[in-house]
């Protein structure tokens, strides 16, 4: 089967790489409109659950992503002096440009 993905941002570089993966024998090419290095300059935020996937999905990419990416767990909010912690909040944070860099590469 011959694909073409209009759009190389994250959605179309990991839907390129899971179909590649799953189906080697498509021809899988994706379109994209800017440079590798053009992008908007904000983060992009995974939570623990999100990366539990990648990690079934496309172990390489979520290692590389989890040695880029920042994490953090508990929050912290001071009100009036006091100080109000809660858990579970497990994400990773990376740069766009980043994120995209790394799909790019394993593309
Ligand atoms: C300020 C801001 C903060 C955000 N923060 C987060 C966050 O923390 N976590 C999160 O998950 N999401 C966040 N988002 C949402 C984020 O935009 C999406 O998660 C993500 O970019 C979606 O990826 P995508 O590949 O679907 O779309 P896009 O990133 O929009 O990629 C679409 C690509 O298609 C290309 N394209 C479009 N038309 C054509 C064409 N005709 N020919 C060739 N190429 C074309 C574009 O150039 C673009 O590169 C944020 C969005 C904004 C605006």
């Amino acid at each position: 089967m011959r694909i073409v993905c209009i759009g190389g941002g994250p959605a179309g570089l990991y839907f390129a790489l899971l179909m590649k993966k799953l189906h080697p024998a498509h021809s899988i090419r994706v379109i994209e409109r800017n440079r590798p290095y053009d992008t908007f300059g904000w983060g992009v935020v995974f939570s623990d659950a999100t990366m539990e996937s990648m990690k079934v999905w496309d172990p390489e990419t979520a290692a590389e992503i989890e040695n880029a990416f920042n994490h953090w767990d508990d929050i912290e909010v001071w009100i009036k002096g006091t100080r109000q912690r809660t858990s579970g909040h497990g994400f990773v944070g990376i740069g766009r440009k980043k994120l995209l860099n790394i799909l790019q590469a394993r593309c």
